[in-house]
């Protein structure tokens, strides 16, 4: 999850078709703060009388907004870390839900107040980092015949989770092969899973699809369902069923299951500098860092020119909500509860409506109705995220999910979450056959590919650029139905634009055979728009 809570108990009125407002969202809190609940489904009004300071056994609060202009992200968290005391009365924030405007009220509630709820008859639903981190706590100090599994019961830890990834390499090397895309500061490798029919050879025009999991090293939940996915994948393929052997015959299946892997180790959000990787890449509105992470730089090299890039689509695990979250996630003004959309703000939808769609948890998420989709920065803002850099930078279409509300469920639980997201996380791979244009790009005068060349559409032209491959200068672009001018682009050659009529339903193919510019311009695309897409660009270096 983008957030971090840091106090103990955070009620989360759930309302299951509720919403809850404050009557006075523009005044300051007072001493007494009364909040209307609305029950749609009875349209029945419920006052909450939630205190905030009067009462002696409650700590004083200090960080206090309830405008939801106001939730920078930093603010959204309530110091309860300060207080001695485990409960707490404050609105956080008052997020904007997906879907018609419904607002939705996180609190930090004591006993009394969760009483008060339940006897009015309000759902609410039970955070608690606490139970999380208790639950880290007990599975970290199992010893060997406690329980079912391994030494973090069915959790991987790292050793685990690298073994388990060399075992499935031994035993099916015509399908996985294995890199390492970097070391992080606690001396672990970020291990990738290339996963595709002969992954020895290169394969032109085959699509590059991508996972990435606990990037926030205490949100579990994407990292085990990604080692499952690997199971899933070998074993449907070993057992010839059609649809998987069809798919890694013509795409290949990108997978980092832990990008965090020193936070998992240590149960934090942060990895081992204490450093949000999330909050860690260049960005559009406040710029590139100094210096950035190990594991950042890792995923940007890997991202622009490591093994199998570039990638057209991209999915981002997290944990701590269920919504499908797309770019941008970052807006000018720095405001959440502003959409903040991009020019493929269509395709994104599309996508992120299809994985909700499938996990029905996260479709009939009433915090995001109707469908369990938001964009980034309506829902808030936060800047230097993965999604936003590598929809404008490495070419990809990111979204991230939220898989869960807890970020570290008991390990019995696990096996359930990958039933929930099984189908979802494959058909979104197979989507990139669904829609859009690929081809290659060549020099018209040798035929040689033009490896430096990028395609993007001419109404679009802030939006997707998509990279070629180093080898073949294929490139492939995912795009909806409709007429488009698709632009190809190079370094050195004449800007070449075809017409393409993109169908519903299927990929179209279309070359491009750049002609050399007679003399070289300083006014090219590069310059004018300021966007380079070029591999070779510079990374910020790592922090030491
Ligand atoms: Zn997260």
């Amino acid at each position: 999850m983008k957030l971090k809570f840091i106090f103990l108990f955070l009620f989360w009125i759930s309302l299951a078709g509720a919403t809850t407002t404050p009557r006075s969202r523009t005044s300051p809190l007072h001493k007494q703060q009364y909040f209307t609940t609305t029950t749609t489904r009875t349209t029945r009004k419920v006052h909450l009388p939630i205190s905030i300071s009067s009462s002696p056994a409650l700590p004083k609060i200090t960080t206090t907004t309830t405008q939801p202009e106001d939730n920078k992200d930093e603010a959204e968290g309530i110091d309860c870390a300060n207080t001695d005391k485990p409960y707490a009365s404050i609105v956080t924030s008052s997020l904007r839900a997906g879907g018609a405007g419904g607002k939705e009220t996180q609190i930090c509630l004591n006993r009394a107040m969760m009483e008060d709820l339940r006897t009015r008859g309000v759902r609410f639903h039970l955070f608690s980092e606490n139970q999380d981190r208790e639950t880290f706590e007990r599975l970290r100090q199992l010893q060997p015949g406690d329980a079912p599994g391994g030494v973090m019961g069915l959790y991987h830890d790292y050793d685990e989770m690298v073994g388990f990834l060399r075992a499935m390499q031994r035993t099916h090397p015509n399908l996985i092969r294995l890199y390492s895309l970097g070391e992080t500061l606690g001396r672990r490798e970020i291990m990738a899973i290339q996963i595709t029919c002969e992954p020895q050879r290169i394969h032109p025009g085959r699509p590059h699809v991508k996972y990435v999991a606990n990037i926030h090293g205490d949100e579990a939940v994407g990292r085990e369902v990604l080692l499952h996915f690997v199971q899933d994948l070998t074993t449907r393929y070993t057992q010839r069923e059609r649809r998987v052997v069809h798919l890694l015959n013509s795409t290949e299946i990108w997978l980092v299951p832990s990008v965090n892997p020193d936070g998992f180790e240590a149960g934090t959000r942060n990895n081992a500098a204490d450093r949000d990787l999330n909050r860690d890449y260049p960005d559009q509105y406040t710029g590139t860092p100094r210096c950035i992470q190990a594991e950042t730089r890792a995923m940007m090299e890997w991202s622009l020119r490591g093994p199998g890039a570039p990638f057209s689509l991209s999915l981002a695990l997290h944990g701590g909500d269920l919504v499908v979250n797309y770019p941008f996630d970052g807006n000018a003004d720095f405001r959440s509860g502003r959409a903040s959309l991009s020019q493929d703000d269509a395709e994104f939808k599309h996508l992120a409506l299809a994985y909700a769609q499938l996990n029905s948890e996260i479709r009939d998420n009433p915090r995001f109705r109707p469908d369990g989709i938001t964009n980034g920065a309506e829902w808030y803002v936060l800047n230097g995220g993965s999604q936003d850099w590598n929809y404008l930078e490495a070419g990809c279409l990111e979204l991230t999910v939220e898989l869960s509300h807890r970020k570290f469920p008991e390990d019995t639980s696990l096996s359930d979450y990958w039933s929930k997201n099984r189908e979802a996380l494959l058909r979104f791979a197979e989507q990139v056959h669904d829609h859009g244009i690929w081809g290659y790009i060549s020099d018209s005068q040798t035929g040689r590919p033009v490896t430096a060349a990028h395609v993007y559409i001419s109404e679009r032209s802030r939006g997707l650029h998509s990279p070629v491959d180093k080898y073949y200068a294929a490139y492939r672009h995912y795009l909806l139905e409709g007429d488009y001018t698709v632009i190809a682009s190079a370094e050195g050659y004449l800007t070449e634009s075809k017409r393409v009529k993109v169908s519903r339903q299927g990929t179209h193919r279309i070359d491009f055979r750049l002609v050399k510019q007679p003399a070289p311009s300083p006014q090219g695309y590069f310059s004018a728009n300021k966007r380079t897409v070029s591999r070779d660009k510079l990374i910020p270096p790592v922090c030491i």
